[in-house]
């Protein structure tokens, strides 16, 4: 995109970087910076937050909340589940209309938060935040369309019931860093579009930008008994899915954490009778597959942005770009050229394409990977972008992975996802698309798929074959838009109903039967 179109923004943004934002959780609009047993005063755990891109940066302080404490949310949210339903379709609707507002009003704020605690680049924060509106203002729509939806039925003898939607009750949501605005509102504002109320557990990583959307979500009218925040680590959220009366999870996170929930609540169940579901949108081992009528330039735009966008850390992205040998050698020389051209480093400079990764275990794990690699002997490194010179950054001081091409010779070898800037190139014979296939489908992961064929019967042949929740075709694989691609993948990838998409608020209510009188 041309720089210039920032300038506007650049200003407005810039008035914020300097600030220190705090972030707690907040108990029925209460901030909650310390803890209160048998009438002494605890300490709860502080962490200062450092910009990945640059640790002499403070962004911020966080205060952790405990075990306890998530309870106590859990409490609250369920005692307020009963006045948040009552609550009109339209007023519900007008509310998160109304967090829409609050966000496009503050976006230089949140733009700011999203670049100093996340890492994002400038077009990776606007997209953040439009998408985290665009998810407010649909399920605000879908609260209203659902409320009007009515199965009417008449017996033998005429007499009348009918069949509408009901809220479930309390959902504990948990959100990535990865989208810390779009899938931490998107969860929240579906929840309560459904007439539900929600315990958020957001990452620990970005907190901050968590505890500002929730004040604009209370600003929005959110009564405080609705949306309870609960800030904190692995610990807190495993309290969370394991208390009493909730109706369900809404998870969005690695695969493993997936599982665990899962079991967590089975076994609740077992214990205590409810059944909550388990809504949950994981990892990725996301293929693109070219074969030899594609147009080369567009490939490598495609390929480049889902790998390397957003420093590759997004679960849609593109980890394998499966090439007909036909094109592989062109099609690798294009790629390790138009790598070569990526701005990597500081997200605050308007050139920037691929930002850091959020933390030293991202990249340690990373890089790890690159390491394994480059000792396999069946691997090789074809590119390596290296730090853009513009970027003053120290690498101990910052945790930056350099985007990087790794030719294969099977999928086995990559060892499941990486979640960061590293494509994988592994080349096949046309007589192979079906094995191919089916090895893209036994790692068992389904969430996106790219193709690249002029051909569409071929392409079609692909789709059809492919056990994947979002194909696309002769394009870029990220970036789903809200009620255009609806978001969601199968098998290891998630249990669906697609985000942003007409099954997801449905999912989050229940079909009652009221049965009129004979
Ligand atoms: N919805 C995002 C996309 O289409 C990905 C969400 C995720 O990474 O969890 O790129």
């Amino acid at each position: 995109f041309v720089e210039s179109q920032w300038l506007p923004f650049k200003a407005a943004i810039d008035s914020h970087l300097h600030k220190t934002w705090s972030a707690t959780s907040i108990i029925n609009g209460a901030a909650i910076d310390e803890y209160k047993t048998d009438g002494q005063v605890n300490n709860l755990e502080a962490h200062t937050v450092r910009a990945p891109w640059n640790h002499d940066v403070i962004a911020g302080e966080v205060v952790y909340a405990n075990a306890d404490l998530a309870q106590q949310a859990t409490l609250a949210a369920v005692a307020g589940q009963a006045a948040w339903q009552a609550q009109s379709a339209a007023k519900r609707a007008a509310i998160l209309r109304k967090i829409a507002d609050l966000y496009e009003e503050n976006y230089a704020e949140l733009m700011a938060l999203c670049q100093v605690e996340a890492g994002k680049t400038m077009q990776d924060s606007i997209d953040e935040i439009k998408e985290a509106v665009d998810f407010c203002r649909f399920y605000a729509d879908e609260a209203e369309r659902l409320d009007e939806v009515v199965h009417e039925f008449t017996d033998l003898s005429g007499k009348p019931a009918r069949q509408v939607y009901k809220a479930r009750g309390t959902f504990v949501c948990i959100s990535p860093w990865n989208f810390p605005l779009a899938i931490y509102t998107g969860q929240i504002v579906a929840a309560l579009a459904a007439g539900n109320t929600v315990v958020a557990k957001p990452a620990e990583q970005t907190s901050l930008i968590a505890h500002f959307g929730a004040q604009l979500m209370y600003q929005a009218g959110v009564p405080v008994e609705a949306l309870q925040l609960v800030i904190g680590a692995g610990e807190v959220g495993g309290a969370l899915t394991a208390a009493d009366n909730i109706a369900g999870v809404i998870f969005t996170g690695s695969t493993q954490t997936a599982q665990r929930i899962n079991q967590s609540l089975n076994s609740h169940a077992q214990s205590s009778g409810e059944l909550p579901i388990l809504i949950a949108e994981t990892g990725g081992q996301n293929a693109m597959i070219v074969d030899s009528t594609a147009l080369p330039e567009q490939v490598v735009k495609d390929a480049v942005l889902s790998a390397f966008g957003s420093a590759g850390q997004r679960c849609s992205a593109c980890r394998i770009l499966c090439v007909q040998e036909e094109m592989a050698d062109d099609l690798i020389e294009l790629l390790q050229g138009n790598m070569a051209e990526l701005s990597v480093g500081n997200p605050l400079y308007a050139a920037t394409d691929v930002g850091p990764v959020i933390d030293a275990d991202a990249k340690n794990g990373l890089e790890a990977h690159i390491e394994r690699m480059r000792a396999e002997p069946t691997a090789t490194i074809l590119a390596q972008t290296p730090m853009s010179v513009s970027s003053v950054v120290s690498q101990e001081k910052s945790t930056f992975v350099l985007p990087t091409a790794i030719e294969v010779k099977s999928i086995d070898v990559i060892g499941g996802e990486h979640f960061g800037p590293i494509l994988h190139v592994l080349r096949y014979q046309a007589r192979d698309l079906n094995k191919l296939i089916d090895a893209i489908n036994s790692t068992g992961f389904g969430l996106t798929l790219g193709i690249h064929s002029r051909i569409e019967n071929s392409a079609e042949h692909i789709e059809r074959r492919v056990l994947v929740g979002n194909t696309y075709i002769n394009r870029n694989q990220i970036g789903a838009v809200v009620n255009v691609q609806p978001f969601g993948g199968c098998g290891l990838s998630g249990t669906g109903p697609k985000a942003g998409g007409p099954h997801y608020v449905a999912r989050l209510m229940k079909l009652d039967n009221d049965n009129q009188p004979s």
